[in-house]
């Protein structure tokens, strides 16, 4: 297969371009390295079956690029503490990039096509879990509405794309994932706690630590997203992925100062304007439908997140 995926030196397209070289696949990545890092695809970077165009999808020409049999779009900032700061990079990417990205797929007649949504189109949630369903209840111009509203006009671009051009198209709403090549210094809760652990650094809780996330190992995660680009007649299906596991913040915490035998204490500071105080996935759908759901157990991951820090 020919597979294309943006945002592949990301955190998680990173692993999806490294399954699809180990089953001999030719893969082209396009990533312009605004949150991805060169060193994710380092251990793959003399694969002859990889292709890697430096370039920003708002204005990169794809015509010369072939068919594909399938394409992952993922190219998009995602950590909220750059959703101020990058939010017109966001903005764009998730609509002229989206856009352009659609287009080619249109004109070259690829074949199917799967698109990285949020669980933050849910916004702070009412509603626990989140079927895919939930309409969510999104604060259209607090600070983290560039990626909200960023996915949701994608939902409802490609969704337009569908009913007007017939593309295979599929949506996953992907929930909060960590694991080896997770960005170090994204802000993110598991990466900064890990971090702050292995250095005998305070752990910061933002707001009382009681808020709940799922969360997903990299490796299931990716196991969703190649179940949803290579199973048939899923065109048009929105599906949730993630790991229906909640915990408080404050449990993953100190779970994390129990896993790397930190001393480092726990530190309490101000909560982010509309943080979710609940974020949960419903997964039957996936279940249903991808015979799909995380194996690995929250603990196991961790610890394997861990090792991948420590050897940083
Ligand atoms: N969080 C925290 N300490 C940190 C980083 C994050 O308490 O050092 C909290 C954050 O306020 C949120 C949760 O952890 O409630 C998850 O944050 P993250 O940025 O990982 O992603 P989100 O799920 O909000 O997209």
């Amino acid at each position: 297969m020919k597979v294309l995926i943006t945002g592949g030196a990301g955190f998680i397209g990173s692993h999806l371009v490294k399954h699809y070289l180990k089953k001999n696949h030719s893969v082209v990545v396009i990533d312009n390295y605004i949150t991805g890092d060169k060193n994710n695809l380092k251990e793959v970077g003399t694969d002859k079956n990889l292709q890697v165009i430096e370039a920003d999808l708002i204005n990169y020409d794809l015509s010369s690029l072939p068919q594909f049999d399938l394409v992952y779009d993922l190219a998009s900032p995602a950590s909220p503490a750059v959703f101020e700061k990058l939010s017109f990079e966001i903005f764009k990417v998730n609509s002229i990039g989206l856009i352009n990205v659609l287009d080619f797929f249109v004109r070259s007649k690829s074949k199917t096509f799967v698109f990285a949504s949020t669980s933050e189109v849910y916004g702070d949630p009412q509603i626990s879990p989140q079927p895919e369903t939930y309409f969510g209840n999104v604060h259209t111009s607090g600070p983290r509405s560039s990626y909200d509203e960023g996915k949701r006009f994608a939902e409802a671009v490609i969704s337009a794309y569908i009913r007007k051009s017939g593309i295979d198209a599929r949506i996953a709403r992907i929930f909060n994932t960590y694991g080896p090549f997770m960005n170090k210094s994204d802000g993110r809760f598991i990466s900064n706690f890990i971090n702050q652990a292995i250095n005998n650094e305070p752990l910061t809780i933002y707001g009382d630590g009681k808020q709940t996330r799922s969360s997903c190992y990299v490796a299931d995660m990716a196991g969703g997203l190649i179940s949803m680009g290579e199973t048939k007649n899923l065109k048009g299906q929105i599906i949730n992925l993630g790991n229906p596991d909640e915990k408080k913040i404050i449990e993953v915490a100190q779970l994390i100062k129990k896993l790397t035998g930190s001393k480092s204490e726990i530190v309490y500071k101000p909560i982010g304007e509309d943080d979710p105080k609940r974020r949960c996935p419903d997964i039957s759908k996936a279940k249903r439908i991808l015979q799909w759901q995380p194996k690995i157990k929250l603990e196991d991951g961790l610890k394997l997140t861990i090792d991948y820090f420590k050897n940083l």
